[in-house]
């Protein structure tokens, strides 16, 4: 089958490495005159290394990640940890796969090298898709430049703005969570004695939240401080902000926290928006990944993650189903409820996460601490539908 891809990015790029793998051709359109993404970091837990490990590149992929040695919730101010789940070893032994902390650079890089070891024509940047044409013999998809290209199939791997999702279902603008989250990367070596901890961290305050994790063999810090508002403030995504709002908005926070703020290079802000499930995600020869297709919040660290899963799934019905239709059909009912359960999750997250009364915040945390020390399986088990799944196994 000849197949289109709208958008090059974690999906879209997992989704040309499966299809190229099964025989099909692809063509990515990436609308950026380079295949490339912002400099931060994005945990990929078992589910999705199991993937990348099928798709044969999670050696690439965890070439300069980190691995973290488990999974902390602490409490943003004192640093008190509420608890701690192992993740080195036993992420392999419960749920079958590394967890891992990449740049996503390197996440990046080591799709497209995969990707062009096999075609190095299916890669194809400044070209921005405006609209698609659909008949019944097959598909033409428009670019800003005035070029078209036609397929079989075009699989709207756009992101969250994605302008396939617009023209299936209408220009409908994302929802803002009212969340809007700083971001940064910073150098170990700058941070003195308040390095993070080799965790993947949580730390929990009233109204916002922190993450913080290591990079590149350790050698980086990744800081994401979620903070509520009544509105998104500057409209565009991943626009630099100012320090000293970012230090007001974690006052009196853990010395990990304000050291990171202080030493930051750069702080991102980025408002976070999301959709309710979308009515389908297909309509004819058009499909849907990713964020195009479930944007979610990031507090699951799971956006990447189902975009990987998708392109898999995707991939593999496209491949054995009878038909086109049957196996848009097949890939909808595997992959909705799945991705909504954790557009859900993630939502319930930021509830647990930013508990500002003191009788919620002992009735949340006071329970999660004792399970934490007494029954650390009950926490560990929390995951198990998300890390444990295996979607090549089920594909
Ligand atoms: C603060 C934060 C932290 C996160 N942390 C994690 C994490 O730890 N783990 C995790 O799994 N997820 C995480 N995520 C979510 C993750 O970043 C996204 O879910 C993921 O990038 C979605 O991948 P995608 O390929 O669907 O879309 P995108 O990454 O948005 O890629 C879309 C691509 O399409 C291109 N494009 C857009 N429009 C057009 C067009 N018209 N024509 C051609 N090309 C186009 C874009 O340039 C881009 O390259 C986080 C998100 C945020 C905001």
């Amino acid at each position: 089958m000849r197949i289109l891809i709208a958008g090059g990015g974690v999906g879209g790029l997992t989704a040309a490495l499966a299809l190229l793998r099964t025989g099909h051709e692809v063509r990515v359109f990436e609308q950026a005159a380079r295949f490339e993404d912002i400099g931060a970091g994005v945990q990929i837990s078992p589910n999705g290394m199991k993937v990348l490990d099928r798709l044969g590149v999670s050696a690439r992929v965890g070439r300069d990640a980190f691995r973290p040695r488990a999974q902390e919730f602490r409490l943003g101010r004192s640093g008190q940890r509420i608890f701690e789940i192992p993740l080195r070893s036993e992420a392999i032994n419960r749920w079958g796969g590394d967890y891992l902390h990449i740049h996503r650079a390197d996440l990046l890089s080591a799709l497209l090298e995969a990707v062009r070891d096999l075609s190095p024509e299916s890669l194809i940047n400044g070209h921005q898709v405006t609209e698609y044409l659909q008949g019944e013999n097959g598909i033409r998809l428009k670019f800003a430049s005035g070029e078209s290209a036609s397929g079989d199939l075009l699989i709207g791997a756009d992101g969250i703005h994605s302008a396939v999702r617009a023209q299936m279902l209408g220009p409908e603008k994302p929802r803002f969570t009212g969340h809007v989250a700083w971001r940064t990367v910073v150098p170990i070596a700058r941070l003195g004695d308040y390095p993070p901890p080799e965790t993947a961290c949580v730390w929990a305050g009233s109204g916002r939240h922190a993450v913080t994790y290591r990079l590149r063999r350790g050698s980086l810090a990744n800081f994401v401080g979620v903070v509520e508002r009544d509105e998104p403030g500057e409209e565009s995504w991943g626009a630099p902000g100012a320090r000293e709002d970012a230090k007001a908005d974690f006052p009196g926070w853990h010395p990990v926290i304000r050291r990171i703020i202080d030493e930051a290079p750069v702080l991102l802000r980025w408002p976070l928006y999301d959709r309710a499930p979308l009515p389908k995600w297909s309509e004819g020869r058009v499909v849907l990944v990713g964020d195009a297709c479930h944007p979610m919040l990031p507090f699951l660290a799971q956006g990447a993650v189902m975009a990987i899963e998708d392109a898999y799934v995707l991939a593999a019905e496209i491949t054995r189903s009878a038909s086109l239709p049957a196996a848009l059909d097949a890939y909808e009912r595997a992959r909705k409820p799945r991705a909504t359960r954790v557009q859900e999750t993630a939502r319930q997250n930021a509830r647990i996460f930013h508990r500002s009364n003191p009788f919620m915040k002992l009735g949340t945390y006071g329970p999660m601490m004792a399970a934490g020390r007494l029954l650390p399986g009950i926490i560990h088990g929390r995951h198990d539908w998300l890390y444990g799944q295996d979607v090549t196994a089920a594909a």
